[in-house]
């Protein structure tokens, strides 16, 4: 069987990024090696989505269906608890009714499996593990990916979606640069007393940071609680009630009493990034390319640009040059520097307010009240967070969702 495109990894981005291409006419292989049902994967995670992401899904026509399923993030509260500083942002600041949408990932997951379905021209390959890749220098020549299960297909570009451990990657020997943070990240849905009213919340802790952000339900949170991995194992170790009670006592009870702990998980926090996203004829987005710290949530938007903008410089690609390493630099060069700035900005928020060092608490204290103070910084870093700035694919764009 031979493809156009071949897509390892039927995670959010792998699938986002099939359906984007059967979109605009390629023929896609979608090769996923677990084989769960819409809806039945058990991720508690919630992502904020921006509005870029927002656009990608509207492309796809999934959004009104997604929005109605999630919690728009009208305001947000950023403490930080050691520095004293705080600062608020409103969308209305930006004319947006929402910053961004807190979708759970079973909805999002649905939605992606329900629309790749009725995309004609996308083939599932599930449950269905890659295990080698003949790649050729031959921009003409289709490289060739070998399964499990026996099955082999042909595809003149092969993108590897298959996540931060990237079996793919590891076929094609490419070893991203990785720092761990030695933090895990603690995620739980929380029923509170308090409606949250549209505002998210975050704690820069001694500790880390603890985020509560607003579900579709009034009192329903999805907590993100990063902390060093003792502390988080001894939270993880706690029956619902005292975990709840350490909730309540972080947050000074800014959500009222936590009624109830549902769908709790532990994720262990790396930076990651791949020096180079390309093999011959193959291109890597996603998880796969790059790991970014959890704290501002932006890894899955970042992936879903990824996706993006690949079906584009794809799209416009002489047909015979669509494996050809040009074609697939242009997808890089796009990328790389976008996602490397992201990461950085992570990795230097995670130092400066993890420091016990007094004068970084003292400054970073002083600079949030500063920005606070400013309007046109404060419009800035809305609009980069929220996905309305940045070099954005067409299908991200205003206008073109
Ligand atoms: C606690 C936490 C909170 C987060 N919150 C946010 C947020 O608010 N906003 C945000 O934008 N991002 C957030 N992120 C980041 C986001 O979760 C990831 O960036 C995103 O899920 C990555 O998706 P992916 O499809 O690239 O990879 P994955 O979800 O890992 O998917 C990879 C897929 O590839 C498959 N696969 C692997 N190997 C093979 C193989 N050999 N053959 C076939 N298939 C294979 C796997 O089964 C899997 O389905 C958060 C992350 C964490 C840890």
């Amino acid at each position: 069987m031979s493809y156009d495109l071949a897509v390892v990894g039927g995670g959010l981005v792998g699938m986002t990024c099939a359906a984007l291409g059967a979109r605009v006419g390629f023929s896609v292989a979608l090769l996923e090696a677990t084989a769960a049902a819409p809806g039945s994967d058990p991720d508690p995670r919630a992502y904020a989505i921006t509005h870029a992401s927002a656009r990608i899904f509207s492309a796809l026509g999934i959004w009104p269906e997604v929005a109605a399923a999630s919690g728009p993030v009208e305001t947000m509260r950023i403490e930080d608890v050691a520095g004293r500083g705080h600062i608020d942002f409103a969308a209305a600041l930006v004319g947006e009714p929402a910053l961004c949408h807190i979708v759970p990932h079973r909805v999002l997951h649905a939605a992606l499996m329900a629309r790749v379905a009725t995309q004609s021209g996308v083939v599932w390959w599930r449950p269905e593990t890659v295990t080698g890749l003949d790649a050729t220098q031959d921009p003409a020549a289709p490289c060739r990916l070998r399964c499990a299960s026996g099955r082999s297909l042909a595809a003149r570009v092969v993108i590897g979606a298959d996540g931060a451990r990237s079996p793919l990657r590891a076929l094609l020997g490419l070893v991203p640069q990785v720092k761990a943070y030695d933090q895990r990240a603690l995620v739980a849905t929380i029923r509170c007393a308090r409606p949250h009213l549209g505002c998210a919340r975050q704690w820069f802790l001694a500790t880390g940071p603890l985020a509560v952000l607003p579900l579709a339900a009034p009192g329903d949170y999805a907590l993100v609680w990063s902390l060093a991995t003792a502390a988080a194992e001894r939270l993880e170790a706690l029956a619902d009630v005292p975990f709840a009670a350490a909730i309540e006592q972080a947050t000074a009870s800014a959500c009222g009493h936590i009624e109830a702990v549902t769908a709790r998980r532990a994720y262990p926090l790396v930076s990651q990034h791949l020096t180079s996203y390309l093999g011959n004829g193959v291109a890597f987005i996603g998880d796969a390319a790059h790991v970014i710290h959890p704290l501002a949530g932006q890894g899955l938007n970042l992936g879903l640009l990824d996706a993006a903008t690949l079906i584009e410089v794809l799209q416009q690609a002489p047909r015979g040059q669509l494996g050809a390493r040009a074609t697939l630099r242009r997808y890089e060069r796009w990328r790389k520097g976008e996602n490397r700035l992201m990461q950085l900005a992570m990795d230097g928020l995670h130092h400066l307010f993890t420091s016990t060092r007094m004068p970084l608490i003292a400054a970073r204290g002083a600079g949030l009240d500063a920005v606070a103070a400013l309007a046109p910084v404060q419009r800035l870093l809305i609009r980069r967070a929220m996905g309305l700035a940045g070099d954005l694919p067409a299908v991200a764009r205003a206008g073109n969702g």
